[in-house]
């Protein structure tokens, strides 16, 4: 993938957490997040790693913006 910002490769790697990624248009309490809600977006798109790696996506990264990139699914 090329860097959207700088147009330089960017490296390919993964976000991983034990307990999901989410994204939320407002900061909500951590215990609240996996109950749902309009402007939740499960970032890991159901990818789960297995018992020792919890839930991962696939993102990129630019070493030059120091910014990560990744894709999602409604
Ligand atoms: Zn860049």
């Amino acid at each position: 993938m090329t860097c959207p910002y700088c147009g330089k490769p960017m490296d390919e790697g993964v976000i991983q957490s034990r307990d999901g990624l989410y994204w939320t248009a407002q900061a909500r309490p951590v215990a609240a997040l996996p109950l749902g809600g309009r402007e939740r977006i499960d970032l890991t798109c159901g990818q789960t790693g297995g018992l020792f790696s919890g839930h991962k996506a696939a993102a990129f990264r630019c070493r030059e913006c120091k910014k990560i990139v990744l894709q999602y699914r409604d």
